[in-house]
């Protein structure tokens, strides 16, 4: 018997997978008893933002991820898939209908309990899987705070959005740090709390001493007054009840800042001082700093703008910035609540716990971004732990593999400035001979990864 805390997606899918190796389960889920902020229903694995699961097609690396998830038999994309809506090349769900499918599978199967109750503090049966979200509630917060560290769990309240590096139009921006210094403080978002301070929402947004070098989009008065008008007019992501008066000053939303007054974004993350475009000899009227992900090379975050604009509006705006006009997003800006451990840390790859093997974290909490890759570290969790119970040593997949690919970063990734995150290519180890076209690059890797989950298969079934 294995024990699961969290109906969400990684704690259905890791009950599922558990089920699939012949392993009972107990699936401990608070709502309705507890509610949550954000969730609307009893239902398990309720969606509660959007409705989609991001691409479906195999030149993007969700879409990968997905097929991979099939390819194991996951309960996610059977019920994903069941649910389906028209979403053009992604896809997307009848959240309603997606819920009740997983609550149907999960409630109706023989080797699956469900309770309904709010786990309290981490339980001493093992296996033990702990996939309770990014709202975790306090009082089993602070008890896992007190197990792995309150150091190792962090917790997010606003997040710039981080965009693909090849997308950026290079021949606009120019590399530079402030005052020609390689290493300079620049404005972060992420405060490690103890398990005192908890069950308080405030949250700062310390310095972090970023090394190194900048890409700066320099913008002239024009350049300025458009994107600054385009701004003050957006439209914005609905403000859930724990995220009101929630912004500090030292790292408000870029459309609160720029609601104070025209120029007060130009004293802020847009500063132009200290840096000079190299093009013109001149400090520019204002600048986007953009700054390497320290986890994934090919990623960029621009720097201080934690956004709550709705994503597609985030978009729009966002690509009025010179350099910036074909950007591809990674990841979108965010202003929400989110607890997640500090995987390289605290886990293998096999998402146990480096101290206590047979304490797994999985989902948002396990530090990956997204519905998609929260099942998939349930998936993986799920087997491994299930495992546990047979006798069998956990496992992981080839690096080649898009769930791989995750498990690898999740254990592995710069642990001093860990941040979670959604699958994409550019954590998949290169190919030796890579096409040049970005699609057909994309398809390579595709297949390099479905054709090595085959075989990865085809060895653990002998
Ligand atoms: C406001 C908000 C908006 C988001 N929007 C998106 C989006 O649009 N797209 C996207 O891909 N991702 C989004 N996310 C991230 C999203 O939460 C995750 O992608 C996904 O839900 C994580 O799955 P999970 O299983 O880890 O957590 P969840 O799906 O949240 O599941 C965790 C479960 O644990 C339960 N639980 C919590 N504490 C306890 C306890 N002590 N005892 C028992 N049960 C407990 C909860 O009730 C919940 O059912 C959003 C997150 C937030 C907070």
């Amino acid at each position: 018997m294995i024990h699961i805390i969290g109906g969400g997606l990684a704690g259905c899918e890791a009950a599922w997978q558990s089920t699939l190796l012949g392993v009972p389960v107990t699936l401990h889920e608070m709502r309705p008893q507890r509610p949550t902020a954000v969730h609307k229903t009893d239902r398990l694995a309720e969606l509660v933002c959007s409705n989609s699961f991001r691409g479906d097609k195999l030149d993007n690396a969700v879409g990968l991820l997905k097929e991979e998830m099939r390819n194991l038999n996951s309960l996610i994309m059977r019920a994903a898939d069941a649910s389906r809506v028209p979403a053009g090349t992604a896809l997307a769900v009848d959240r309603e209908r997606f819920a009740q499918v997983v609550t149907e599978l999960i409630e109706g199967h023989p080797l699956v309990t469900l309770v309904r109750e709010e786990v309290l503090r981490v339980p001493k049966t093992r296996p033990l899987i702990i996939a309770t979200g990014p709202l975790t509630t306090g009082t089993f917060f602070r008890d896992v705070a007190t197990l792995i560290g309150s150091k190792q769990l962090y917790f997010y309240d606003a997040i710039s959005p981080i965009v693909l590096a090849e997308t950026i139009n290079h021949s606009r921006v120019f590399r530079a740090s402030r005052w020609n210094k390689n290493s300079q403080s620049v404005i972060g978002s992420k405060k490690t709390i103890s398990p005192l301070d908890s069950s308080t929402i405030a949250v700062g947004c310390g310095a972090d001493d970023g090394q190194g070098d900048y890409l700066n989009c320099p913008l002239t008065k024009e350049d300025y007054d458009l994107f600054y008008g385009a701004l003050i007019r957006a439209e914005s992501a609905t403000v859930h009840d724990f995220d009101k008066n929630l912004f500090f000053e030292g790292c408000l939303p870029i459309e609160v800042m720029a609601h104070r007054g025209e120029d007060t974004l130009r004293f802020g993350p847009m500063k132009p001082v200290g840096l000079i475009d190299p093009r013109t000899g001149l400090k520019p009227y204002a600048v986007v700093q953009l700054r390497q992900d320290n986890l994934a090379g090919d990623h960029y975050s621009l720097v201080g703008f934690q956004t709550q604009l709705k994503w597609s509006e985030q978009a729009r705006i966002l690509r009025m910035i010179p350099g910036l006009e074909s950007v591809e997003f990674v990841r979108f800006g965010m202003v929400h609540r989110n607890t997640y451990i500090n995987g390289p840390t605290v886990l293998r790859e096999t998402w146990q716990m480096k101290e206590f093997p047979d304490l797994f974290f999985a989902g948002q909490i396990s530090g990956v971004e997204g519905y998609v890759e929260s099942a998939a570290s349930g998936l993986v969790a799920g087997r491994n732990a299930a495992g546990l119970v047979l006798g069998q040593a956990p496992r992981t997949l080839p690096r080649e593999t898009a769930i791989g690919a995750l498990s690898y970063y999740v254990a592995n990734a710069g642990a001093g400035n860990y941040q979670p995150t959604n699958i994409t290519f550019g954590i998949l180890p290169p190919l030796s001979k890579a096409p040049r076209r970005r699609h057909d690059r994309r398809m390579a890797l595709s297949a390099r990864a479905l054709a090595t989950l085959n075989e990865w298969q085809i060895m653990a079934n002998t």
